[in-house]
C-alpha cells in the first residue's frame, strides 16, 4: 500500500559501465586470453549475464606467478617515494571514476549503490593514499630498521567486498614492494578486471599486479605454488583451515582473514535509538555479507521487549530491492549457493525453536533474495547462535549482568568483531579488555578505515590486516628472498 511517503524510482544509470562481453586475465601487464574454460558472471539483482570470464588453470597461474616474479626485483628495488607515486595515481584514478566502478559493484555483486558508492570504492580509495604515505617511511613504522619485502605474494579474496578486498590485499603489498597475483572471487570478478585497467591506466610496471579470474581451483593453485612466498586470503574459515594445511611445513608466510558471530551487546543504560540504528547497520549492511557482521545481539533483559519492538519498527522502514536504486538499503543475495546457504539455516533455527519474524517487504521475482530476518528466543545452543549464516538475518539472546554478557559474547568459536553500547565509558574500556575479539566498536558498529588494523581471534583467522600493523604481514627483517 502506498503511502503519501513512499520513495519514487531513483535508479542510478547504468551506462557510464563500458562491459566488455569477455574478459581474459591480466598477466605481464596485459590482458590475455588464458587457457582455462570461460564462465558467466551474473548480476544477482536479475540474474542477467553481465560477462564471460577465464577460471584460469595452473598453467595461468604458473606464468601470472613468473611475471610477478620478473618484475619484483626492479619494482623491490624502486625506493619507496617513486613506488608512492604509483599507489598515489591508483588512488586518485580509483576516486576519478568512483561513479563507475560503483555501479559496476553494485550490478555485479548485488550490494545497493548507496554502499558502494558512500562506502566501498571510498574506503579504497582511501586504502591506496593511506599505503602510498607509508610507502617511503617503512623505517618510522617500528617494525625493524631494515624492512624488506617478501616477494611474490599469492591473495585470494571473497565477494563480500569485492574491490575493498582487493585494496586491503594490494595496497599493502605493493606500498611494502611485493608483487602480486590475485584472484577475485568467481561471482564477482568484474571491479577486480577493471582495476587492471586502472593499472594499465597508472603505468604501473607490468608484472608487479596479476589478475587472475576462476573458481577454487584456481585458487588452490595460487597456494600450492612453490614460487610464491605469501599467501593472504579472505573467506571462509573451511577454506582457510585447507590453505593452512596446504601450506604448512613450507617457508610462505600467511595470514587468514576468516568468518566470524560477532555480539553486539547493548545495556540497558545505552542511547536505544542510536543502538537501533547500530544494529541495523550491523547486520543489515551489505545483505549482512560481511565476516565482523553483528550478527547475535545481546540485550540486556531489562529492555529486551523495547528494543525489539523498535527494530521491529525500524525494519518495516527498510527498503528491499535494485541495488542500483539509490533508495535501495538491503539489495540482492551474492549468490544462489548462498541464498541456499541463508534459507537453510534460517529453517534450521525454525526448527530448533526460536521465533522469527520479517517485516513485510515484496521481494523482486527474479534474482536472490532474502527478507530482513529477526530470531527471537534463541539460545546459545542454537546452530544460528553458533554458525556464521551470512546472511540479512540477526539472532537476539537476552543478558543480565556484564559478566554474563562477556561470556555469551565469547561463547564461540570465532573472534572478530564485538560491538558495545552503554553511556559508561568505564564499562566500555572493561568489556573491550574482556571481550575476545580483534575489533570492538563502542557506540557504533562496522566502522572501517585504513590506519586502523582488522583481523581475528580463534577460528577468525590471524594477522592484521590495515594499520601499522597490517604492514608487517607483507615485510622480513630476515636474508633476502
Ligand atoms: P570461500 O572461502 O570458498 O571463498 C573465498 C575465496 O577463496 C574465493 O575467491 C574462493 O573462490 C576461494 N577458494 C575456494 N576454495 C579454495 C581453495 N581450496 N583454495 C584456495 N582458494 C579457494 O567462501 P564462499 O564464497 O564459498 O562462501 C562460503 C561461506 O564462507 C559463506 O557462507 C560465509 O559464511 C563465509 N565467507 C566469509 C567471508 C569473510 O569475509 N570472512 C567472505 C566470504 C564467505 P570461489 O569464489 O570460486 O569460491
Amino acid at each position: 500500500m502506498s503511502t503519501p511517503f513512499d520513495y519514487a524510482p531513483a535508479p542510478e544509470s547504468r551506462a557510464i559501465v563500458d562491459l566488455s562481453p569477455s574478459y581474459g586475465l591480466f598477466i605481464d601487464g596485459e590482458f590475455v586470453d588464458g587457457h582455462g574454460t570461460p564462465f558467466k558472471t551474473i548480476s544477482p539483482s536479475t540474474e542477467e549475464v553481465l560477462a564471460e570470464v577465464v577460471e584460469a588453470d595452473e598453467a595461468d597461474v604458473d606464468a601470472a606467478v613468473k611475471a610477478a616474479r620478473r618484475a619484483f626485483r626492479s619494482w623491490s628495488r624502486m625506493s619507496g617515494a617513486e613506488r608512492a607515486k604509483y599507489l598515489f595515481r591508483i588512488a586518485r584514478i580509483i576516486q576519478e571514476r568512483a561513479r563507475e566502478i560503483a555501479v559496476l559493484e553494485s550490478l555485479d555483486n548485488g550490494k545497493p549503490i548507496k554502499e558502494s558508492r558512500d562506502v566501498d570504492i571510498p574506503t579504497a580509495a582511501a586504502h591506496f593514499f593511506y599505503h602510498a604515505g607509508w610507502a617511503d617511511k617503512l623505517e618510522y613504522a617500528g617494525l625493524a630498521p631494515d624492512v624488506r619485502p617478501l616477494g611474490v605474494v599469492g591473495q585470494v579474496i571473497p565477494w563480500n567486498f569485492p574491490l575493498l578486498m582487493l585494496s586491503w590485499k594490494i595496497a599493502p603489498a605493493l606500498a611494502t614492494g611485493n608483487t602480486v597475483v590475485l584472484k577475485p572471487a568467481e561471482t564477482t570478478p568484474l571491479t577486480a578486471l577493471l582495476f587492471a585497467q586502472i593499472c594499465q591506466q597508472a603505468d604501473l610496471p607490468p608484472g608487479v599486479v596479476n589478475i587472475v579470474t576462476g573458481a577454487g581451483g584456481t585458487g588452490q593453485a595460487i597456494v600450492e605454488h612453490p614460487d610464491v612466498d605469501k599467501i593472504a586470503f579472505t573467506g571462509s574459515t573451511d577454506v582457510g583451515k585447507q590453505i593452512a594445511r596446504t601450506i604448512a611445513g613450507t617457508r610462505k608466510r600467511v595470514t587468514l582473514e576468516l568468518g566470524g558471530k560477532a555480539a553486539n551487546i547493548v545495556f540497558e543504560d545505552a542511547a536505544i535509538d542510536q543502538a537501533i540504528e547500530g544494529i541495523v547497520n550491523g547486520i543489515f549492511f551489505n545483505q549482512g555479507h560481511v565476516c565482523c557482521a553483528g550478527s547475535r545481539l545481546l540485550v540486556q533483559e531489562s529492555i529486551a521487549d523495547d528494543v525489539i519492538r523498535r527494530l521491529k519498527r525500524r525494519l518495516g522502514t527498510l527498503r528491499v530491492g535494485d541495488p542500483l536504486d539509490k533508495n535501495t538499503d538491503i539489495g540482492a543475495i551474492n549468490s544462489a549457493a548462498q541464498l541456499a546457504k541463508i534459507k537453510e539455516l534460517s529453517e534450521v533455527g525454525e526448527a530448533e525453536g526460536a521465533t522469527r519474524w520479517s517485516p513485510p517487504c515484496e521481494l523482486p521475482e527474479r534474482g536472490f533474495w532474502f527478507a530482513p530476518t529477526v530470531f527471537t528466543d534463541v539460545s546459545q545452543t542454537q546452530r544460528i547462535a553458533r554458525e556464521e549464516i551470512f546472511g540479512p538475518v540477526l539472532s537476539v539472546l537476552t543478558f543480565r549482568t556484564p559478566q554474563e554478557a562477556v561470556a555469551k559474547a565469547n561463547n564461540t568459536p570465532y573472534g572478530l568483531s564485538a560491538g558495545v553500547w552503554t553511556e559508561k565509558g568505564s564499562r566500555i574500556l572493561w568489556m573491550a579488555d574482556q571481550l575476545r575479539a580483534g575489533v570492538v566498536w563502542a557506540n557504533t558498529f562496522n566502522r572501517f578505515d585504513p590506519t586502523s588494523p582488522f583481523g581475528g581471534y580463534k577460528e577468525s583467522g590471524y594477522g592484521r590486516e590495515g594499520g601499522r600493523h597490517g604492514l608487517e604481514a607483507y615485510v622480513t627483517t630476515g636474508g633476502t628472498r
